[in-house]
């Protein structure tokens, strides 16, 4: 059995739970997982790697690699790499994902999967499946001249059970890279919202042009608050100055596959279905009863979002 090295990503130390995803996935395949993490934190990673399937973890304590920067995360992947001899690597999908590992790969002059959600990992043979089209065929990839295969995963596609605290991973200390920067972040500005981000939430309530300005967002607020859920929008009330750009689902947008998706006064389009379809349950909230988003929804309810979304909101204070 080979080894699978599994990136994993955290918020001040608190792992992700796209990154459980990952290690319990790699655990189930019977390779040896190793997991990586980076930053003044990554130390605080072990244990919750340890529980979710990892059998030792790298450990890459250095402040300069506490924000993103490409340069720096591509030397230090490729070190760990180099040290610790993967068959298969699986990161997440997330935008730090899809911008470092397409360089990671041309550094290691092998193969990559992005934004993938099927998995199967057999050995050192790894299949995977990824939307094309904008979600409107499925391609199953796999690897050949690949020395490590390497797969990115979106968030909430892989079941994740509950974390086995009798398992620990053991910890390896492995010293920073330092290559010469030819870019530094000076600043990192954090947007208004405290919310989880969009492509980490399991319940996402979105809303389109049909809450007609910009103040009715209040109303999905207030539900998103009751149900525990992330504000999503469409890219006609990001285009319209509503809501900011980090809130938009979709081809331009975010691609987000929670367990469930409430789409309010959304018709459907082809480039917000691509961000959305792969949700678990569709909920969709239209007074157009031939709106295309009920032709991708669970549940549809026909009617005015100004008068569902507030008795939903108070039925499920109840609950
Ligand atoms: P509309 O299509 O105007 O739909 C509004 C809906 O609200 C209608 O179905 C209407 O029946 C309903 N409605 C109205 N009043 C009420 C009410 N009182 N109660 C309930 N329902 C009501 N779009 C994205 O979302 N994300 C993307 O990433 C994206 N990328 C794009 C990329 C490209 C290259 C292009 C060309 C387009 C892209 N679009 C994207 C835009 C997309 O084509 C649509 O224009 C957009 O999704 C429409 O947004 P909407 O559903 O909010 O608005």
């Amino acid at each position: 059995m080979g080894k699978v090295l599994v990136f994993t990503e955290h918020t001040n130390g608190n792992l992700k739970r796209s990154s459980m995803e990952l290690l319990q996935a790699a655990a189930k395949s019977g390779n040896t997982v190793v997991a990586v993490a980076f930053g003044s934190h990554a130390g605080d990673v072990t244990a919750a790697a340890g529980h979710n399937g990892a059998n030792e973890i790298y450990v890459v304590k250095d402040a300069s690699l506490d924000s993103y920067n490409p340069e720096a995360f591509t030397a230090n992947i490729a070190s760990v790499v180099e040290k610790v001899q993967p068959t298969i690597l699986l990161a997440s999908a997330s935008a730090t994902g899809r911008d470092l590992f397409p360089r990671v790969a041309a550094r290691l002059n092998t193969g990559v999967a992005s934004d993938c959600t099927e998995l199967n990992i057999s050995g050192d043979t790894v299949t995977a499946t990824k939307p094309m089209y904008s979600g409107k065929c499925f391609a199953k990839v796999n690897f050949e001249n690949s020395p490590v295969k390497i797969v990115l995963m979106r968030a909430n596609q892989l079941p994740v059970a509950a974390a086995d605290t009798s398992k620990s991973a053991t910890v390896v200390e492995h010293a920073a890279a330092k290559p010469d920067l030819k870019t530094l972040i000076k600043e990192i500005v954090k947007g208004a919202s405290e919310k989880l981000d969009l492509t980490e939430a399991n319940v996402i309530v979105s809303g389109g042009r049909g809450l007609k300005e910009a103040a009715n967002f209040k109303m999905l607020s207030d539900l998103a608050d009751v149900l525990g859920a992330t504000v999503g929008a469409s890219r006609a009330v990001v285009d319209a100055g509503w809501v900011g750009h980090g809130m938009q689902v979709g081809q331009t947008g975010k691609t987000v596959a929670p367990t469930l998706y409430i789409a309010v006064g959304i018709s459907g389009a082809i480039q917000h279905l691509a961000g959305m379809s792969g949700s678990k349950v569709i909920v969709a909230i239209n007074n157009d009863p031939n709106a295309p988003i009920f032709q991708k929804a669970t549940y549809g309810i026909v009617g005015d979002a100004f008068e569902i979304v507030p008795k939903l909101t108070e039925e499920f204070k109840k609950a």
